[in-house]
């Protein structure tokens, strides 16, 4: 029977496809792509020549019905978007909800994905992570929801484009202030790929300072809340101490 292959491709550094990609991609019938151009450059380099299919946020819905005849013929189905693994701030929730819903199996293709690359070598907690993909692009929506993640006590995880950077780091330091430990990663696995660290009112300085501080793609990644939580959190101990200590015989 069909099958669906959530397939991971590389983030900047084509070495980065896995080989089972590879073998993902050369046996499949169908590849449903985000932009089959972009996505035709890479099944190119590998050598291979496919049919593609066009899957992106503006017609999802309908591309979906024509991948579930694809897999009701029982061909086998490759879902990639331009980088990393599809679904992660990409096209392809709706694929696969109803292709899982339709009874096809829906396997993923593990590999480069920018949150976990930059979250894996940037040197905060990662033990708690909370990813938001991209923030609203005008700045009210954009404080009002960092407003909502101010006392979040796992490490805060963000996509963002270059030409808005230095806008996000005004509202983040307005929002969080200019002492809250940030790590931008910029350009993972690429030729300029630059970590930025240090408090959010320095990193500022620091990217307006580099010539190449709004150039390249960036994952933002910001230390949660070390504040009051911990005594929020002994204040229910002690309730819960009270409580328990009225059951004692
Ligand atoms: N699906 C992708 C993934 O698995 O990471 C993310 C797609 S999202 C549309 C694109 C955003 O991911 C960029 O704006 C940037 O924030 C981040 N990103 C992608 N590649 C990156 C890289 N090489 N270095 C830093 N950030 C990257």
């Amino acid at each position: 029977g069909g099958q669906l292959y959530v397939v991971a491709t590389p983030i900047g550094n084509l070495d980065d496809l896995t080989e089972r990609a590879r073998q993902v991609l050369a046996k499949a019938d169908l590849v449903a792509a985000e932009d089959t151009r972009h996505s035709g450059r890479l099944l190119n380099h590998l050598g291979l020549n496919k049919q593609m299919l066009a899957l992106h946020d503006h017609n999802e819905r309908a591309r979906v019905s024509q991948i579930l005849d694809a897999l009701s013929q029982g061909q086998s189905v490759a879902l990639v978007s331009d980088a990393g693994t599809p679904l992660i701030s990409d096209p392809g929730y709706i694929l696969v909800r109803e292709a899982r819903a339709a009874g096809y199996p829906v396997s993923p293709i593990p590999g480069a994905c920018a949150l976990v690359a930059a979250l894996s070598a940037a040197g905060l907690p990662t033990d708690q992570f909370l990813f938001a993909g991209f923030l609203p692009a005008k700045r009210v929506g954009r404080k009002t929801a960092l407003e909502s993640f101010k006392h979040q006590p796992a490490t805060l995880v963000f996509y963002e484009s270059p030409h808005r950077i230095a806008d996000f780091m005004e509202d983040l330091i307005d929002v969080l202030g200019a002492d809250r430990e940030c790590v931008l990663g910029r350009e993972l696995t690429k030729a300029f790929e630059t970590f930025y660290a240090g408090p959010a009112g320095e990193l500022l300085s620091e990217l307006k300072a580099d010539p190449h501080g709004s150039k390249g793609e960036f994952v933002v990644m910001i230390r949660g809340w070390e504040g009051e939580q911990g005594a929020e959190a002994s204040v229910d101990a002690d309730k819960l101490l009270a409580m328990l200590v009225k059951e004692l015989p």
